[in-house]
Order: C-alpha cells, then structure tokens, then sequence
C-alpha cells in the first residue's frame, strides 16, 4: 500500500504514498496519471484496493520511519465511489491508530466526512490541501468534469479551518490560454484568504506527454475549439509547458500572498526515525 521515499519530497513533504484505487472518478482533462508510464490502460475504469485496510496495518507496523503519509498522488481518495467502500475513512483510522502524519490531497468536499479523524491525527500532523486551478464554477465543471467545483471546495477548506486544520491549496496545474488570467490568480487567493487557507502551492502552467496529451487534445477539441492548434504550435512536443506570462503571473501571486498572510509553499512534518538521512525536512 505504500510506496517510501528516501526523503520527504520538497512540495508536498511525502515520506509516504498511498493509492487506495486506481483510475479516477473525476475525471480532468488533463489528468497526468494518464501518461503512459503509469500503464493504466483505461483510466475510466476503477480498481478498489479492497483490503487496503488490512495491507496498511501490516506495512505501518514494520515502518521505522514516522513521516508524512500522502494521499491522492495518482487519484482522489475522496472520488464518489468512496462513499461507498469508505476505504479512505478506513486506512485514515488506521493511522490515526499509529500516530503517523498525514497530508490528504483533494478535489472534492467529500472529506469533510473524516472531519473527525482528520482533527484526531492533527494533533500529530495533519494538512488538508485542495487542488484549485480556477476561480470559476464554470470552468472547473468543463476541466475537472466529475469533481465537486471550486466554489465547494473552498467551503470545505472553511470548514478545516474553522476547526483548527492546517489547509491550503495546490495551485497547479494553470492550464494555458484558459486559466492564465490576472483575474483568475486574484480571485483564487481571495478565496483562499476567506477561506481561511494557509498556503499555495503554485506551478503557473502544466505537463503534457504521450497519451495524457492526446486525452487533453481530443478535450480541448470538444470544449474550446481551436486552443489544440494554439497549443501545438507554442509546445510542440514539450512536456513543460509553462504559461507564457508566467513570470508575470508569479510575480502577482507573490504579491498577493505577501499582502494577504499567504505562504507560498506548505510546512513539513519533521520525520522521526532511526533511518532517516540528516537532510530531512524540518518544519518551516
Ligand atoms: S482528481 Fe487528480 S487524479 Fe483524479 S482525474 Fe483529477 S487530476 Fe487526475
């Protein structure tokens, strides 16, 4: 159930990564986890990990190193089909049980369910962060067809707030020539200011390659005609794609966030652990 890294990673502090299924219910057109390297074959299908429960009480109780459990790195744990398994609520107890940290990655407000749980392993290490890439409703219904939009994620984030959870955003990705707006980087840090967030963690543009590509193409086809040639011809084949006013973009959300009490970028849980390398992550 959990794949280790030798050290947490530097965005999202993840000592630990856990997928409870495979394939994802909510469905972004431009979804990475498309890519061919992951070689799921069809992404609309979902694999439900059903005796995850079991598999994570076996692995955390051999685990030395107490790091940051991750969740939601190839999928939302929190995806409809959770409320029926209630997996996610499982595995969560699970660690609860064993002290671990958690950093629970989301799109939907479905995880205001485990508000109890989540409030529990706070009180070693909890971050709730909620992918926003845009402002709009109508947008984030074309983009992320089968997640709860936006505006319902940034009541949820109110709610963790407004019960003492650490919270934030991923800001990533910002799909060029569609959420590249000066507009769009202001009202998304307004929203995360009355929302009651901490911190965002940005990337001003996207990732393309191989089949997650074509997916996103065929999509931008259907949803904005014309955009796939405008892509072509500024990427070609690039697998970064940075948005072309980037810099400026950045530079605004810097400011914003300094005005605002904003951090750019989360803390870390400090991990704890007779193997851990002296480089570990601090809190920050
Ligand atoms: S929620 Fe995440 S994993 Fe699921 S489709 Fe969207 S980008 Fe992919």
């Amino acid at each position: 159930m959990l794949s280790s890294h030798s050290k947490p990673d530097p965005w999202f502090g993840c000592k630990y990564t856990m997928n409870i299924y495979r394939g994802c219910q909510h469905q972004c057109i431009y979804c990475d986890s498309r890519s061919e390297c992951y070689r799921i074959e069809n992404f609309n299908d979902i694999l439900v990990k059903i005796n995850a429960p079991e598999k994570l009480t076996q692995e955390l109780s051999s685990k030395r190193v107490k790091g940051t459990v991750c969740f939601g790195s190839m999928n939302d744990s929190y995806m409809p089909i959770e409320q029926k398994y209630k997996l996610t609520r499982k595995c969560l107890d699970i660690i609860r049980q064993f002290r671990f940290p958690i950093h629970l990655m989301t799109k939907s407000d479905l995880v205001l369910r485990d508000l109890d749980i989540i409030k529990e392993i706070s009180k070693v290490y909890a971050a709730v962060t909620f992918t926003i890439t845009t402002s709009s409703d109508a947008i984030s219904r074309k983009v992320e067809v089968g997640a709860p939009v936006s505006s319902k994620r940034f009541a949820a984030m109110k709610k963790l707030s407004d019960n003492g959870i650490y919270t934030g955003i991923s800001m990533m990705p910002i799909l060029p020539f569609i959420e590249d707006t000066k507009e769009n980087i202001e009202s998304i840090v307004m929203g995360v200011k009355e929302s009651g967030g901490k911190y965002i963690i940005p990337s001003i543009g996207m990732t393309l390659r191989d089949r997650q590509r074509d997916y996103y193409y065929k999509k931008l086809d259907e949803l904005f005609p014309g955009l796939s040639d405008r892509y072509r011809k500024t990427y070609g084949g690039s697998y970064s794609c940075e948005c072309p006013n980037a810099g400026e973009l950045y530079s605004l959300l810097v400011d914003l966030c300094h005005k605002n009490n904003i951090q750019i970028g989360m803390n870390h849980y400090q991990c704890k652990g007779v193997d851990e390398e002296d480089s570990q992550l601090g809190f920050v």
